[in-house]
């Protein structure tokens, strides 16, 4: 619960995470914390190895951790079954990849009902998500035959399709060129303005993290530090913090 009395979207407490990987094991993620309010819009930084896919992924309860807890709606993941925490991410929970992992078979609006799903009510929410997305005019077509940026508007379609409490993105503009990667920023700081939707992008890219409310900065899977971006727009100016942060660790 916050200070209003409401859920909090997610919670993260001293997470740990080790990978084996045979006699050099590697540590992904030490005592990692965060907090992120309804209709926040945060992003995630950190250099190439940092943790900031393993931590999203933790989050998403795609891989468990060694100890520490995520909740999510104040659900606590590792209390779940897996029969469970399957059917919980799927109802509370829409993640976006770089990569954006669109079925090729299916036409752009079957990607973005779930599998076996039908309905009126649901017809009608896929349709409000071509609309808003502006994808009405490509809904027919297969994935091969959009563009990279229509192709990641069908995935953010697909991950809010559910209605989730939390929309995670990995690297969401790592496949796209400049131009079309700030399209889809924008794109996700009016869903948040809007819906008010709760974001939780993961990115190296300035740029990108400019669009957030605020900005988590993980070091060799710790927490650096954190800055607020809300009146920020400049990416020189969170490039130069980001950098600033970063140097005085190191020093
Ligand atoms: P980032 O997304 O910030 O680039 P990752 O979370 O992917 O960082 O990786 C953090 C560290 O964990 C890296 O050293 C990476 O090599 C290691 N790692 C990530 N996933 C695995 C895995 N499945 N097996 C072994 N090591 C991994
Ligand atoms: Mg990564």
């Amino acid at each position: 619960m916050n200070e209003s009395g409401s859920v909090v979207p997610l919670v993260v407490e001293d997470l740990w995470k080790t990978f084996p990987r045979g006699d050099s094991p590697v540590t992904a993620l030490r005592g990692v914390n965060l907090r992120v309010e309804h209709g926040e819009f945060i992003a995630i930084m950190g250099a190439s190895g940092s943790g900031k896919s393993t931590l999203l992924h933790a989050v998403a309860g795609l891989t468990n951790v060694d100890s520490g807890r995520v909740l999510i709606d104040g659900q606590d993941l590792s209390e779940l079954s897996d029969a469970r925490l399957t059917r919980f991410r799927r109802e509370k929970l829409g993640i976006v990849f770089q990569s954006f992992n669109l079925i090729p078979s299916l036409t752009a609006e079957d990607n973005i009902r779930l599998p076996g799903t039908s309905g009126a009510e649901l017809d009608k929410h896929v349709d409000q998500l071509l609309e808003r997305l502006g994808m009405q005019a490509r809904r027919r077509h297969k994935p091969g035959a959009l563009s990279g940026g229509e192709q990641q508007r069908i995935a953010i379609a697909r991950a809010l399709v559910c209605d989730p409490a939390i929309l995670l993105a990995d690297e969401p503009t790592g496949s796209l060129d400049s131009v079309t990667g700030q399209e889809i920023c924008e794109l996700l700081r009016q869903l948040c303005d809007e819906q008010q939707r709760t974001i939780v992008v993961v990115t190296h890219e300035p740029h990108v993290a400019m669009w957030a409310d605020r900005v988590v900065v993980l070091r060799d899977g710790e927490n650096l530090a954190e800055f607020d971006t809300r009146h920020i727009n400049d990416p020189q100016e969170v490039a130069s913090r980001y950098q600033s942060l970063l140097r005085v660790e190191a020093s």
